[in-house]
């Protein structure tokens, strides 16, 4: 072995799959190989589910990788990348588990070189606890490309969970080295727009949470969308927010889940945005730990955002076990937190 293989608790902290997923991140980056143990420990059924394995398989591939542990239900894994490659791809989680959580792992790798890369994902596109493709190409994507990655998707097929289906293809323009960002002020919004998307669902679902949300928000009639999709493998549903200034837009989204009553669909959207709209920061909760690693890259970067998720802080414990970087995280205020790199 190379050089001494990293040792990441994947236990600590928040304890999920981001763990892993910025491990193997990092670590086809640096070229340097790591060993996890409690592989979600944290969660009620622990270890790699199939877009967890599906993303460490992705890493292989793309990093020439050897690996020992990749199975179903591991909770170690041994992960020694050789050099990675761009190129075409296919990578098919097989399940609903979330293509774009497979896509978190393996794109740090390639936004950054000279050689392009197609990705062709299959799975989840819209999963509940993971970026929905909107949230991907309306908020993530633009800022890499504001910091010099130029990353197109395209939504081929949306896949909800639990039938899944889904796929998107990713186009990568990389670039040698990331430039930093800085996301201080929010601006004023220039948009909004809310969506309610259903797939093999009745229109009175859709109908009920277009009222509710209007009633909540109040926001002029003209923005309000519903979306039908037809010949999808059913049911799914999910409510997406919206909100655009003039350099940046941020995606909010609640899943309707078999169960749960289309108000409370409504309700944890409004909670969502209401706590946006309160800190009054541009950075959202999600990209607030999905930004670090490409700030980390940069070497620099500064933004606002509201209270920081465990995702975030955990987040910034594995990226400083790979890269060394240190992030200076400074209260503003009981709502408003300011991230630096030191
Ligand atoms: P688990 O181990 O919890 O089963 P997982 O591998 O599916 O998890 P997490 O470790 O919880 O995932 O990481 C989830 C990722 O998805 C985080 O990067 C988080 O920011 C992102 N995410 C979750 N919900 C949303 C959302 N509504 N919009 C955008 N991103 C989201």
């Amino acid at each position: 072995m190379k050089t001494k293989l990293i040792q990441i608790d994947g236990s600590a902290g928040e304890g999920g799959g981001q763990i892993l997923r910025t491990s193997l991140a990092l670590s086809l980056v640096t070229g340097k190989p790591f060993r996890i143990a409690g592989i979600r420990a944290g969660r009620q059924k622990p270890g790699l589910m199939r877009q967890h394995l599906t993303a460490v398989n992705a890493a292989v591939e793309i990093g020439g990788a050897a690996v020992d542990g990749a199975e179903i239900g591991s909770q170690e894994l041994i992960f020694n990348p050789a050099s990675v490659k761009p190129g075409e791809y296919r990578f098919a989680v097989g399940t609903a588990g979330s293509a774009t959580l497979v896509l978190q792992t393996i794109l740090p790798a390639l936004i950054t070189g000279s050689e392009s890369s197609i990705l062709n994902l299959e799975g989840g596109t819209h999963n509940p606890f993971a970026p929905p493709f909107d949230f991907l190409e309306k908020t993530f994507l633009p800022v890499l490309a504001r910091m010099g990655a130029k990353v197109n998707a395209e939504l081929l097929r949306p896949g909800f969970f639990s039938a899944g289906g889904g796929q998107m293809q990713i186009r990568i323009t990389p670039c040698a080295q990331l430039q930093p960002i800085e996301m201080l002020e929010r601006g004023d919004f220039v948009s909004r727009a809310v969506r309610v998307i259903v797939a093999g669902l009745s229109d009175g679902i859709a109908g009920r949470q277009i009222e509710g949300l209007k009633r909540a928000l109040g926001w002029t009639e003209d923005v309000y969308f519903i979306e039908r999709q037809k010949d999808l493998y059913g049911p799914g549903n999910v409510v997406i927010t919206e909100l655009s200034t003039s350099t940046h837009t941020e995606v909010f989204s609640a899943f309707g889940e078999r169960g749960l009553r289309s108000e409370q669909v409504v309700d944890r959207l409004v909670k969502k945005v209401r706590e946006h709209l309160t800190h009054g920061a541009p950075v959202g909760e999600y990209l607030a730990d999905q930004i670090l690693i490409p700030l980390a890259l940069a070497g620099s970067g500064k933004f606002r955002t509201g209270q920081l998720s465990r995702h975030t802080l955990t987040n910034m414990d594995v990226i400083r076990e790979f890269l060394g970087t240190e992030f200076e995280i400074q209260a503003e205020s009981p709502l408003v937190n300011c991230v630096s790199i030191r």
